[in-house]
């Protein structure tokens, strides 16, 4: 495709995912790469996502990144779950935990044996089995170096892009305000060669890096590179997004409630929560969003609710010619699993492994696409499992429940109530714990299960699920609240 060896990378966008590429890039290759990052304050950014999952943890891990520094920086507290209330049923409420759920055999996961002893009238809800589920619950949170528990953090959005730059500039990124208004492109291979800023600047580059969220700027309005849209399994389109001043006890987990249209998130920080109702246009009006966001949340807004709109899919290429794109310019999967700055994080930690220093080729870009595509259709299908799985009445979930299912969710399904086998492949993002949290808090139930627990019986489970929870509650009660923890952990 073409021999020319990649010295000088330039990333388009200064958002959460230009400023964790440039990170990531100078901190991990710096030294054998030229890097500048363009960005457009006039433009700004898009200013949500503010909730991840555990693997954010191993990404500040490889770039070295203090913790206590990070969530001083970034006025950010710790995740344990995503607490879902009314989702296959108004009134119902289950949480989706990052831990694992009681003790799997090698025979099977846990959640066999906790089907037969829940059959046998010995087991109580699955989440008594969980340190994180218990912990999220009872509002607790304590880490430290030998500490087993699992987590991620919500965080301020611009904040952390300001802490990225911070590290990037240390490392050597070269920042460049302003507005791109043309791309260059060789006009026989079509590879971009410059970016040309409104001031007249010319940015020459071998590797660009499209992080120009959903502007798409280089991927789609220079390369074309077309986009697959997933609103069909995906619909909602809408977010309106506000922040509000602090209201009771810190939370160490996100809030997903759904409403006849969609469904809304809160998120704690130290200083301030973030709002947002996600919703599909086609079942509810802006106004009628903004006003039931404002009815619903529980304390003062700080600012004024802003409207973001998104057609959920993927750009039918991650990589195309020389531009990688990351964040919201390569496709977007609604925020219910908070999987975005994952997927961008988890993009460039890949680019990094297999960085065309030498040139790019055609076989290494084929494989940088199909491995983010394998990636992002599971993610996918998890997400669509919230919506498939529903009884509500409303038609914007009765026409949910109505749709047609990729293939593979269809699979997933099928094995599970036939048999309770849920499963993580190779390239799965979600633990088999995911899958049967959010399996079973979405009412499905499996029909039969693998005869563990039957081997075992009935007195020996019941036994071994009370020394479980027991373990558990001690453990629990020993732990800080999630603020008192915080307090201390972040102090200077
Ligand atoms: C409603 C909603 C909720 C979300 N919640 C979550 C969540 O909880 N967890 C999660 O992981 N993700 C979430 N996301 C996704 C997350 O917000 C994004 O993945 C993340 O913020 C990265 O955005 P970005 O950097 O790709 O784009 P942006 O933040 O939009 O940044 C784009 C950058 O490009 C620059 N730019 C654009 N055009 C030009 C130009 N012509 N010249 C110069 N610069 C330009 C802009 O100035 C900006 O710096 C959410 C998204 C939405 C829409």
């Amino acid at each position: 495709m073409s021999g020319q060896a990649v010295r000088k990378v330039v990333i388009a966008g200064g958002g959460t995912a230009g400023w964790c590429a440039a990170a990531a890039l100078s901190k991990l290759l710096g030294p054998l790469l030229d890097i500048t990052l363009v960005e457009s304050e006039e433009i700004g950014i898009v200013g949500v996502g503010e909730a991840t999952i555990p693997t954010c943890r191993t990404f500040h891990h490889l770039l070295g990144i203090d913790e206590r520094e990070f969530l001083r920086a970034t006025n950010g507290t710790f995740k344990l779950a995503i607490a879902f209330e009314d989702w296959a049923r108004k009134g119902d409420r289950y949480i989706h935990s990052f831990g694992e759920m009681g003790k799997s055999s090698w025979m099977a996961p846990f959640h066999h044996l906790w089907l037969q002893a829940r059959a046998e009238g010995v087991a109580g809800p699955i989440g008594e089995y969980g340190f994180e589920y218990q912990a999220a619950e009872a509002g607790k949170f304590q880490t430290g170096e030998n500490a087993r528990i699992n987590y991620a953090y919500h965080f301020d959005a611009g904040l952390y892009g300001r802490f990225l730059r911070g590290i990037s500039e240390k490392a050597g990124v070269k920042r460049v305000e302003g507005r791109i208004e043309t791309v260059a492109q060789d006009p026989e291979s079509g590879f971009i060669t410059e970016l040309v800023l409104q001031s007249g600047e010319r940015i020459a580059g071998d590797l660009f890096i499209d992080c120009t969220g959903f502007h798409g700027l280089l991927i789609e309005k220079t390369l074309k590179t077309g986009y697959e849209d997933w609103s069909r399994w995906l619909p909602t389109n809408r977010a309106v997004a506000v922040q509000t001043e602090s209201h009771g006890a810190l939370t160490p987990y996100t809030r997903a409630a759904a409403h006849d249209a969609g469904w809304r998130w809160r998120i704690p920080l130290q200083n301030r929560v973030g709002n947002g109702l996600v919703y599909c246009s086609d079942y509810l009006s802006d106004d009628a969003a903004r006003d039931r966001l404002l009815s619903l949340v529980d304390a003062p807004a700080l600012i004024e609710p802003r409207l973001i709109r998104y057609q959920t899919g993927r750009r039918l290429k991650s990589w195309n010619r020389n531009c990688v794109t990351l964040g919201l310019s390569s496709g977007f999967i609604e925020p219910l699993e908070s999987t975005s700055i994952h997927l961008f994080q988890i993009g460039v930690t890949r680019l990094i492994q297999l960085f065309p220093l030498a040139g790019i080729t055609d076989a290494l870009v084929d494989h940088y696409n199909a491995l983010s595509r394998n990636e992002l259709e599971k993610v996918r299908d998890f997400v669509i499992l919230h919506y498939a799985l529903n009884e509500r009445e409303e038609p914007f979930w009765r026409d949910r429940r109505g749709m047609t299912l990729p293939d593979t969710l269809i699979e997933r399904i099928a094995l599970f109530t036939e048999s309770g086998i849920a499963y993580q492949a190779p390239d799965d993002l979600f633990r088999v714990d995911s899958w049967v949290q959010v399996m079973l808090g979405q009412r499905l139930e499996p029909k039969r299960w693998h005869p563990v627990g039957q081997m075992m019986g009935r007195d020996q489970m019941a036994a071994a699920l009370g020394n479980l929870k027991g373990g558990i509650a001690r453990a629990v009660a020993g732990m800080p609240t999630h603020e008192d923890f915080i307090r201390q952990y972040c102090a200077v």
